[in-house]
């Protein structure tokens, strides 16, 4: 059975911490950009969380979305690209093959979701933290676009384990980092094509969502909203 891979976020388990994104940051290989480059309004994300407030102090409440690529079974970003480089697995992923890229960034435009940045410099490692990049990752360099691909290395790696014990890959053989790290179990990863499984079960939940589900760009990924957010109460 060929499998397709997909993630609920639970909104009402969201504290903000932002663990999901350092993980993703180590697990992939990805640069801090600094204090100077951030003051510039560069950043080098492939998950982002959101904050919306609401209210006056000191009533004021803040909100929390993790934003990452929703891996659209229509991606707005894959015919746009001119080298292909931007395209769709048979797994329903968005690939990015970075051999391909010429960095044009058309596809970082015509993603509603600004979820793809551009290396707009080459990668620096202050030691130590050269000594923990992730040999399963490519260290990508100046001129690259990239984007989560739910850690597609972790994939392979649990497709060659199975082979290897001559078995099935499973739902629950692995996960991403985001969701490895998430203290509060809000990221659950998984097999959509299994109806069994975690991820399948909450994405038929009555919270379910998807973000701007209105432009038909058929996501992955899959939100469940806050409870008093679907009462459509403020609690
Ligand atoms: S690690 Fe979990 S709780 Fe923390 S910001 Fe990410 S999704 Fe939210």
């Amino acid at each position: 059975m060929t499998h397709r891979w997909g993630m609920v976020i639970d909104l009402d388990r969201c504290t903000g911490c932002e663990a999901c994104v350092v993980a993703c940051h180590a697990e992939n290989n990805i640069s801090t950009v600094g204090e100077d480059q951030a003051a510039r309004g560069r950043a080098k994300h492939r998950n982002r969380v959101e904050r919306y407030y609401e209210g006056d102090f000191p009533e004021v409440r803040v909100k929390f979305r993790p934003v990452l690529c929703q891996q659209c079974d229509a991606a707005p970003c894959e015919p746009v690209c001119p080298t292909y480089a931007s395209y769709h697995t048979a797994e329903g992923l968005n690939g990015q093959v970075y051999n391909r890229c010429i960095g044009t960034r058309y596809c970082a435009n015509a993603c509603p979701y600004n979820v793809r940045f551009f290396n707009f410099y080459n990668p620096l490692w202050e030691k130590p933290l050269h000594l923990q990049l992730n040999p399963d990752v490519s260290v990508r360099e100046v001129g690259i676009m990239e984007k989560c691909t739910f850690c597609v290395q972790r994939i392979k790696a649990a497709e060659v384990q199975a082979k290897a014990e001559q078995r099935e890959l499973r739902d629950g053989d692995f996960t991403t980092a985001c969701a490895q790290a998430c203290p509060t179990k809000a990221i659950v990863f998984g097999d959509l094509n299994d109806a069994g499984s975690e991820v399948s079960q909450l994405a038929r939940s009555h919270r379910a969502t998807k973000l701007l589900d209105e432009l038909g760009t058929l996501p992955k990924v899959t939100y469940l909203e806050r409870d008093s957010w679907h009462d459509g109460k403020n609690d």
